[in-house]
Protein backbone atom coordinates (compact mmCIF):
# COMPACT_ATOMS: atom_id res chain seq x y z
CA UNK A 1 0.00 0.00 0.00
CA UNK A 2 1.79 3.43 -0.85
CA UNK A 3 2.41 5.47 1.97
CA UNK A 4 -0.24 8.05 0.86
CA UNK A 5 -2.97 5.57 1.63
CA UNK A 6 -1.68 4.13 4.96
CA UNK A 7 -3.01 7.05 7.20
CA UNK A 8 -6.32 6.47 6.43
CA UNK A 9 -8.76 4.10 7.93
CA UNK A 10 -10.17 1.13 6.14
CA UNK A 11 -13.85 3.04 5.38
CA UNK A 12 -11.72 5.60 3.55
CA UNK A 13 -9.31 3.54 1.42
CA UNK A 14 -12.15 2.01 0.39
CA UNK A 15 -13.45 4.94 -1.67
CA UNK A 16 -10.21 6.40 -2.94
CA UNK A 17 -7.25 3.09 -2.87
CA UNK A 18 -5.80 2.49 -6.11
CA UNK A 19 -7.58 5.22 -7.70
CA UNK A 20 -5.52 5.47 -11.32
CA UNK A 21 -6.13 8.48 -13.17
CA UNK A 22 -6.09 8.56 -16.78
CA UNK A 23 -4.86 11.97 -18.79
CA UNK A 24 -8.95 12.63 -18.83
CA UNK A 25 -8.98 13.30 -14.83
CA UNK A 26 -12.33 11.29 -14.77
CA UNK A 27 -13.62 11.50 -11.16
CA UNK A 28 -15.12 8.00 -11.33
CA UNK A 29 -12.73 5.31 -11.76
CA UNK A 30 -12.29 4.04 -16.07
CA UNK A 31 -13.28 0.99 -17.28
CA UNK A 32 -10.82 -0.35 -19.27
CA UNK A 33 -12.38 -2.73 -21.48
CA UNK A 34 -9.84 -3.98 -23.60
CA UNK A 35 -8.07 -7.33 -23.95
CA UNK A 36 -5.17 -6.18 -25.07
CA UNK A 37 -2.44 -2.87 -25.53
CA UNK A 38 0.00 -1.39 -28.07
CA UNK A 39 3.66 -0.25 -28.09
CA UNK A 40 4.82 2.64 -29.14
CA UNK A 41 8.32 0.69 -30.64
CA UNK A 42 9.16 -2.89 -31.01
CA UNK A 43 11.82 -2.10 -28.50
CA UNK A 44 9.16 -1.43 -26.05
CA UNK A 45 7.57 -4.73 -26.67
CA UNK A 46 10.46 -6.43 -26.07
CA UNK A 47 11.40 -4.27 -23.09
CA UNK A 48 7.71 -5.54 -21.60
CA UNK A 49 8.04 -8.93 -22.37
CA UNK A 50 11.43 -9.30 -20.91
CA UNK A 51 10.16 -6.94 -17.60
CA UNK A 52 12.43 -4.78 -18.26
CA UNK A 53 9.61 -1.77 -18.62
CA UNK A 54 6.47 -1.73 -16.30
CA UNK A 55 3.85 -1.34 -18.68
CA UNK A 56 0.58 -3.92 -19.39
CA UNK A 57 0.78 -6.68 -22.16
CA UNK A 58 -2.45 -8.54 -22.14
CA UNK A 59 -5.75 -8.69 -20.00
CA UNK A 60 -5.04 -12.37 -18.81
CA UNK A 61 -1.89 -10.72 -17.46
CA UNK A 62 -3.21 -7.65 -15.78
CA UNK A 63 -5.65 -4.52 -16.92
CA UNK A 64 -5.31 -1.14 -15.19
CA UNK A 65 -8.99 -1.49 -13.99
CA UNK A 66 -8.68 -5.09 -12.51
CA UNK A 67 -5.14 -3.59 -11.26
CA UNK A 68 -7.42 -0.68 -9.51
CA UNK A 69 -9.65 -3.44 -8.00
CA UNK A 70 -6.62 -5.61 -6.42
CA UNK A 71 -5.18 -2.39 -4.88
CA UNK A 72 -8.37 -0.87 -3.41
CA UNK A 73 -8.71 -4.59 -2.11
CA UNK A 74 -5.34 -4.99 -0.60
CA UNK A 75 -5.65 -1.71 1.08
CA UNK A 76 -8.70 -2.31 2.83
CA UNK A 77 -7.35 -6.21 3.61
CA UNK A 78 -4.03 -4.96 4.65
CA UNK A 79 -2.12 -7.17 2.69
CA UNK A 80 1.17 -6.39 0.74
CA UNK A 81 -0.66 -8.06 -2.78
CA UNK A 82 -4.15 -9.04 -4.10
CA UNK A 83 -4.86 -10.98 -7.27
CA UNK A 84 -8.43 -11.14 -8.84
CA UNK A 85 -10.19 -13.84 -10.40
CA UNK A 86 -13.41 -14.31 -11.96
CA UNK A 87 -15.14 -16.39 -9.33
CA UNK A 88 -14.61 -17.27 -5.43
CA UNK A 89 -14.32 -20.59 -6.58
CA UNK A 90 -11.34 -19.83 -8.86
CA UNK A 91 -9.86 -17.58 -6.01
CA UNK A 92 -9.79 -20.50 -3.74
CA UNK A 93 -9.12 -23.16 -6.31
CA UNK A 94 -6.03 -21.06 -7.30
CA UNK A 95 -4.80 -20.73 -3.49
CA UNK A 96 -5.05 -24.40 -2.39
CA UNK A 97 -3.62 -25.98 -5.78
CA UNK A 98 -1.23 -23.14 -6.84
CA UNK A 99 1.05 -24.42 -3.09
CA UNK A 100 0.56 -28.28 -3.83
CA UNK A 101 1.83 -30.79 -5.94
CA UNK A 102 1.25 -34.27 -6.13
CA UNK A 103 1.87 -36.15 -2.70
CA UNK A 104 0.70 -33.27 -0.72
CA UNK A 105 -1.95 -32.93 1.95
CA UNK A 106 -4.15 -30.64 2.79
CA UNK A 107 -6.19 -30.23 5.87
CA UNK A 108 -9.70 -28.29 5.92
CA UNK A 109 -12.96 -27.58 7.84
CA UNK A 110 -15.94 -29.98 7.28
CA UNK A 111 -17.94 -26.80 7.48
CA UNK A 112 -17.55 -25.58 4.12
CA UNK A 113 -19.19 -23.67 1.56
CA UNK A 114 -20.09 -26.35 -0.85
CA UNK A 115 -18.18 -25.96 -3.77
CA UNK A 116 -15.12 -25.53 -1.61
CA UNK A 117 -15.73 -28.72 0.20
CA UNK A 118 -15.84 -30.49 -3.27
CA UNK A 119 -12.20 -28.98 -4.21
CA UNK A 120 -10.96 -30.09 -1.02
CA UNK A 121 -12.20 -33.99 -1.30
CA UNK A 122 -13.05 -34.34 -4.29
CA UNK A 123 -11.11 -32.77 -6.54
CA UNK A 124 -7.69 -32.23 -5.20
CA UNK A 125 -7.64 -36.38 -4.84
CA UNK A 126 -7.53 -36.66 -8.15
CA UNK A 127 -4.41 -34.90 -8.86
CA UNK A 128 -2.67 -36.96 -6.10
CA UNK A 129 -2.98 -34.23 -3.42
CA UNK A 130 -4.52 -35.90 0.01
CA UNK A 131 -7.54 -33.87 2.01
CA UNK A 132 -8.44 -34.79 5.52
CA UNK A 133 -11.60 -33.16 6.83
CA UNK A 134 -11.95 -32.33 10.76
CA UNK A 135 -14.03 -30.34 12.62
CA UNK A 136 -12.71 -26.91 12.49
CA UNK A 137 -13.43 -25.65 16.26
CA UNK A 138 -11.41 -28.87 17.89
CA UNK A 139 -8.46 -27.70 18.21
CA UNK A 140 -7.00 -31.31 18.77
CA UNK A 141 -8.28 -32.63 15.54
CA UNK A 142 -6.16 -30.43 13.44
CA UNK A 143 -2.90 -31.20 15.03
CA UNK A 144 -3.68 -35.02 14.98
CA UNK A 145 -4.18 -34.38 11.15
CA UNK A 146 -0.95 -32.89 10.28
CA UNK A 147 1.19 -35.58 8.43
CA UNK A 148 4.66 -34.89 7.46
CA UNK A 149 3.38 -34.15 4.05
CA UNK A 150 0.88 -31.25 5.23
CA UNK A 151 1.42 -27.93 3.09
CA UNK A 152 -1.88 -26.30 4.01
CA UNK A 153 -4.74 -25.74 6.16
CA UNK A 154 -7.95 -24.14 4.93
CA UNK A 155 -11.02 -22.91 6.98
CA UNK A 156 -14.03 -20.52 6.37
CA UNK A 157 -15.31 -18.47 9.92
CA UNK A 158 -18.01 -17.91 10.13
CA UNK A 159 -18.82 -21.06 8.48
CA UNK A 160 -21.55 -21.64 5.77
CA UNK A 161 -24.77 -22.18 7.08
CA UNK A 162 -24.41 -22.63 10.89
CA UNK A 163 -22.10 -19.91 11.66
CA UNK A 164 -19.05 -21.74 14.43
CA UNK A 165 -16.75 -19.66 14.57
CA UNK A 166 -12.92 -20.82 14.26
CA UNK A 167 -10.05 -19.92 16.26
CA UNK A 168 -8.28 -18.58 13.70
CA UNK A 169 -5.01 -17.26 15.99
CA UNK A 170 -5.02 -21.15 17.69
CA UNK A 171 -5.19 -22.73 13.44
CA UNK A 172 -2.85 -20.61 12.46
CA UNK A 173 -0.46 -21.74 15.03
CA UNK A 174 -0.69 -25.12 15.05
CA UNK A 175 -0.34 -24.89 10.81
CA UNK A 176 3.09 -22.96 11.81
CA UNK A 177 4.58 -25.61 14.38
CA UNK A 178 3.70 -27.91 11.07
CA UNK A 179 5.63 -26.25 8.35
CA UNK A 180 2.14 -25.41 6.78
CA UNK A 181 0.42 -22.59 5.77
CA UNK A 182 -3.29 -21.28 6.21
CA UNK A 183 -5.75 -19.89 3.59
CA UNK A 184 -9.19 -18.78 5.07
CA UNK A 185 -12.31 -17.91 3.20
CA UNK A 186 -13.14 -14.72 4.76
CA UNK A 187 -16.67 -14.02 2.75
CA UNK A 188 -19.36 -14.20 5.72
CA UNK A 189 -17.23 -12.13 8.11
CA UNK A 190 -15.90 -9.39 5.32
CA UNK A 191 -12.51 -7.55 5.89
CA UNK A 192 -14.63 -4.91 7.59
CA UNK A 193 -15.31 -7.40 10.75
CA UNK A 194 -12.00 -10.11 10.35
CA UNK A 195 -8.50 -9.79 9.74
CA UNK A 196 -6.98 -13.25 9.32
CA UNK A 197 -3.37 -12.55 7.88
CA UNK A 198 -3.20 -10.16 11.15
CA UNK A 199 -4.00 -13.50 13.20
CA UNK A 200 -1.55 -15.48 11.78
CA UNK A 201 -3.02 -16.61 8.33
CA UNK A 202 -1.03 -16.45 5.23
CA UNK A 203 -3.50 -16.07 2.52
CA UNK A 204 -7.12 -14.58 2.11
CA UNK A 205 -10.08 -15.58 -0.28
CA UNK A 206 -13.12 -14.03 -1.17
CA UNK A 207 -15.79 -14.21 -3.38
CA UNK A 208 -16.12 -10.74 -4.30
CA UNK A 209 -19.66 -12.15 -5.81
CA UNK A 210 -21.21 -11.45 -2.55
CA UNK A 211 -20.53 -8.35 -0.21
CA UNK A 212 -17.84 -6.53 -2.52
CA UNK A 213 -20.78 -6.63 -4.92
CA UNK A 214 -23.78 -6.34 -2.48
CA UNK A 215 -25.96 -5.62 -5.37
CA UNK A 216 -26.77 -9.43 -6.85
CA UNK A 217 -25.12 -8.37 -10.69
CA UNK A 218 -21.63 -10.72 -10.84
CA UNK A 219 -19.23 -12.78 -10.21
CA UNK A 220 -15.56 -12.49 -8.83
CA UNK A 221 -12.87 -13.56 -7.04
CA UNK A 222 -9.62 -12.22 -4.87
CA UNK A 223 -6.81 -13.55 -3.25
CA UNK A 224 -4.49 -12.23 -0.87
CA UNK A 225 -1.39 -12.55 1.25
CA UNK A 226 2.08 -10.95 1.64
CA UNK A 227 3.79 -10.63 -2.33
CA UNK A 228 5.98 -13.60 -1.87
CA UNK A 229 2.88 -15.58 -1.00
CA UNK A 230 1.31 -14.42 -4.52
CA UNK A 231 4.49 -14.46 -6.26
CA UNK A 232 5.27 -17.58 -5.10
CA UNK A 233 2.07 -19.62 -5.56
CA UNK A 234 -0.68 -17.67 -7.39
CA UNK A 235 1.08 -15.46 -9.60
CA UNK A 236 2.03 -17.73 -12.58
CA UNK A 237 -1.16 -20.16 -12.30
CA UNK A 238 -3.37 -16.71 -12.76
CA UNK A 239 -1.51 -15.66 -15.54
CA UNK A 240 -0.72 -18.97 -17.10
CA UNK A 241 -4.30 -21.03 -17.10
CA UNK A 242 -6.25 -18.12 -17.11
CA UNK A 243 -9.17 -17.90 -14.02
CA UNK A 244 -8.59 -14.09 -14.75
CA UNK A 245 -11.40 -11.16 -13.91
CA UNK A 246 -13.13 -9.44 -16.39
CA UNK A 247 -12.34 -6.15 -16.66
CA UNK A 248 -16.22 -5.53 -16.84
CA UNK A 249 -16.68 -7.57 -13.38
CA UNK A 250 -13.61 -5.93 -11.77
CA UNK A 251 -14.97 -2.33 -12.59
CA UNK A 252 -18.84 -3.40 -10.51
CA UNK A 253 -16.72 -4.75 -7.76
CA UNK A 254 -14.30 -1.88 -7.57
CA UNK A 255 -17.37 0.52 -6.96
CA UNK A 256 -19.18 -1.50 -5.16
CA UNK A 257 -15.94 -1.54 -2.47
CA UNK A 258 -17.09 2.28 -2.20
CA UNK A 259 -20.46 1.22 -0.39
CA UNK A 260 -19.50 -1.90 0.99
CA UNK A 261 -18.82 -0.23 4.85
CA UNK A 262 -22.46 1.56 4.90
CA UNK A 263 -24.04 -1.51 3.61
CA UNK A 264 -22.41 -4.25 5.48
CA UNK A 265 -22.76 -2.15 8.85
CA UNK A 266 -26.67 -1.70 8.07
CA UNK A 267 -27.13 -5.21 7.12
CA UNK A 268 -25.26 -6.71 10.11
CA UNK A 269 -27.56 -4.06 12.42
CA UNK A 270 -30.80 -6.08 10.13
CA UNK A 271 -29.85 -9.55 10.91
CA UNK A 272 -28.77 -8.46 14.67
CA UNK A 273 -32.35 -7.30 15.14
CA UNK A 274 -33.66 -10.33 13.24
CA UNK A 275 -32.06 -12.58 15.66
CA UNK A 276 -33.54 -10.62 18.87
CA UNK A 277 -37.00 -10.37 17.44
CA UNK A 278 -37.39 -14.42 16.52
CA UNK A 279 -34.90 -15.80 19.38
CA UNK A 280 -38.05 -16.15 22.04
CA UNK A 281 -40.45 -17.10 18.95
CA UNK A 282 -42.91 -20.06 19.50
CA UNK A 283 -41.91 -21.52 15.92
CA UNK A 284 -38.56 -21.21 16.20
CA UNK A 285 -36.28 -23.64 17.71
CA UNK A 286 -32.88 -22.85 17.64
CA UNK A 287 -31.18 -19.08 16.61
CA UNK A 288 -27.71 -18.90 15.64
CA UNK A 289 -26.04 -15.43 15.39
CA UNK A 290 -22.17 -14.74 16.28
CA UNK A 291 -22.94 -11.72 17.90
CA UNK A 292 -24.78 -12.96 20.55
CA UNK A 293 -23.54 -14.20 23.92
CA UNK A 294 -25.45 -17.86 23.88
CA UNK A 295 -23.21 -18.41 20.81
CA UNK A 296 -21.75 -21.15 21.42
CA UNK A 297 -18.15 -19.72 20.55
CA UNK A 298 -19.29 -15.97 21.91
CA UNK A 299 -15.71 -15.86 23.58
CA UNK A 300 -13.65 -16.51 19.77
CA UNK A 301 -16.30 -14.15 17.80
CA UNK A 302 -15.30 -11.44 20.51
CA UNK A 303 -11.76 -11.97 20.31
CA UNK A 304 -11.35 -12.20 16.72
CA UNK A 305 -14.13 -9.99 15.08
CA UNK A 306 -15.42 -6.82 14.79
CA UNK A 307 -19.08 -7.34 14.34
CA UNK A 308 -21.49 -9.67 14.00
CA UNK A 309 -22.63 -10.90 10.45
CA UNK A 310 -25.03 -10.07 7.90
CA UNK A 311 -26.08 -13.72 7.92
CA UNK A 312 -28.73 -15.30 10.63
CA UNK A 313 -29.68 -18.85 10.66
CA UNK A 314 -32.27 -20.58 12.75
CA UNK A 315 -34.59 -23.86 13.06
CA UNK A 316 -38.16 -23.74 12.33
CA UNK A 317 -40.36 -26.05 13.87
CA UNK A 318 -41.90 -29.01 11.98
CA UNK A 319 -38.56 -29.91 9.94
CA UNK A 320 -38.13 -29.66 6.43
CA UNK A 321 -42.47 -28.84 5.56
CA UNK A 322 -42.24 -26.55 8.66
CA UNK A 323 -39.31 -24.74 6.84
CA UNK A 324 -40.81 -24.72 3.53
CA UNK A 325 -44.28 -23.68 4.92
CA UNK A 326 -42.24 -20.39 6.41
CA UNK A 327 -40.03 -20.00 3.21
CA UNK A 328 -43.19 -20.06 1.10
CA UNK A 329 -45.07 -17.53 3.38
CA UNK A 330 -42.72 -15.11 3.10
CA UNK A 331 -43.79 -12.09 0.57
CA UNK A 332 -40.68 -9.68 0.76
CA UNK A 333 -37.45 -11.63 1.38
CA UNK A 334 -37.22 -13.88 -1.47
CA UNK A 335 -35.92 -17.55 -1.71
CA UNK A 336 -32.72 -17.87 -3.06
CA UNK A 337 -29.08 -19.80 -2.38
CA UNK A 338 -26.67 -16.29 -2.98
CA UNK A 339 -26.22 -14.32 -0.01
CA UNK A 340 -24.73 -10.44 0.64
CA UNK A 341 -27.51 -8.73 -1.94
CA UNK A 342 -28.83 -6.01 -1.54
CA UNK A 343 -31.96 -8.16 -1.22
CA UNK A 344 -32.86 -10.13 1.59
CA UNK A 345 -32.76 -13.88 0.58
CA UNK A 346 -33.47 -17.00 2.47
CA UNK A 347 -32.25 -20.66 1.77
CA UNK A 348 -32.94 -23.88 3.05
CA UNK A 349 -29.44 -25.50 3.08
CA UNK A 350 -30.63 -29.01 3.41
CA UNK A 351 -32.30 -29.20 0.09
CA UNK A 352 -30.05 -26.90 -1.77
CA UNK A 353 -26.36 -25.88 -1.03
CA UNK A 354 -25.77 -28.74 1.07
CA UNK A 355 -27.89 -31.82 -0.22
CA UNK A 356 -25.11 -32.83 -2.26
CA UNK A 357 -23.31 -33.85 0.75
CA UNK A 358 -25.78 -35.89 2.01
CA UNK A 359 -27.74 -36.33 5.42
CA UNK A 360 -25.31 -38.25 6.87
CA UNK A 361 -22.49 -35.16 6.34
CA UNK A 362 -24.93 -33.04 7.39
CA UNK A 363 -26.24 -34.35 11.12
CA UNK A 364 -22.63 -33.74 11.64
CA UNK A 365 -22.35 -30.22 10.55
CA UNK A 366 -25.16 -29.68 12.90
CA UNK A 367 -27.39 -29.33 9.19
CA UNK A 368 -31.05 -30.10 10.36
CA UNK A 369 -34.27 -30.19 7.93
CA UNK A 370 -35.88 -26.96 9.61
CA UNK A 371 -33.33 -24.83 9.70
CA UNK A 372 -32.92 -21.76 7.23
CA UNK A 373 -30.36 -19.22 6.32
CA UNK A 374 -31.09 -15.19 5.99
CA UNK A 375 -29.20 -12.80 3.89
CA UNK A 376 -30.19 -9.69 5.32
CA UNK A 377 -30.61 -6.68 2.46
CA UNK A 378 -30.93 -3.24 2.99
CA UNK A 379 -34.45 -2.95 3.31
CA UNK A 380 -36.15 -1.88 6.64
CA UNK A 381 -35.53 -3.27 8.90
CA UNK A 382 -38.98 -3.50 10.53
CA UNK A 383 -40.17 -4.72 6.84
CA UNK A 384 -37.77 -7.79 7.17
CA UNK A 385 -38.63 -8.45 10.76
CA UNK A 386 -42.42 -8.19 9.89
CA UNK A 387 -42.63 -10.34 6.42
CA UNK A 388 -40.67 -12.99 8.92
CA UNK A 389 -42.81 -12.79 11.51
CA UNK A 390 -46.08 -13.46 9.73
CA UNK A 391 -44.28 -16.31 7.93
CA UNK A 392 -44.05 -17.89 11.06
CA UNK A 393 -47.49 -17.57 11.58
CA UNK A 394 -47.95 -19.91 8.77
CA UNK A 395 -45.79 -22.68 10.27
C1 LIG B 1 -20.03 -17.98 -2.61
C2 LIG B 1 -18.91 -18.50 -1.83
C3 LIG B 1 -17.81 -19.08 -2.47
C4 LIG B 1 -17.72 -19.23 -3.97
O1 LIG B 1 -17.78 -18.01 -4.64
P1 LIG B 1 -18.31 -17.85 -6.16
O2 LIG B 1 -18.10 -16.41 -6.43
O3 LIG B 1 -19.74 -18.28 -6.16
O4 LIG B 1 -17.48 -18.74 -7.01
C5 LIG B 1 -16.78 -19.54 -1.68
N1 LIG B 1 -16.83 -19.47 -0.33
C6 LIG B 1 -17.88 -18.93 0.33
C7 LIG B 1 -17.88 -18.89 1.81
C8 LIG B 1 -18.96 -18.42 -0.40
O5 LIG B 1 -20.01 -17.89 0.24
Amino acid sequence: MPASQARYRPETRLVHAGTLRSQFGETSEALFLTQGYVYETSAQAERRFKNEEPGYQYSRFANPTVAMFEARMAAFEGAEAARATATGMAAVTVALLGQCKAGDHVVAAKALFGSCRYVVEDFLPRYGIASTLVDGTDLKQWKNAVRPNTKTFFLETPTNPNLDIIDIAAVAKIARAAGATLVVDNVFATPLFQSPLALGADCVVYSATKHIDGQGRCLGGVVLGAEKFIQDNVQSLIRQTGPSISPFNAWVLLKGLETLSVRVHRQTDTAATVSVALVDHPKVTRMIYPGRPDHPQAAIAQKQMRGGSTLVAFEVKGGKAGAFRFQDALKLIRISNNLGDAKSLITHPATTTHQRIGAAARAELGITDGMVRLSCGLEHPDDVCEDLLAALDKV
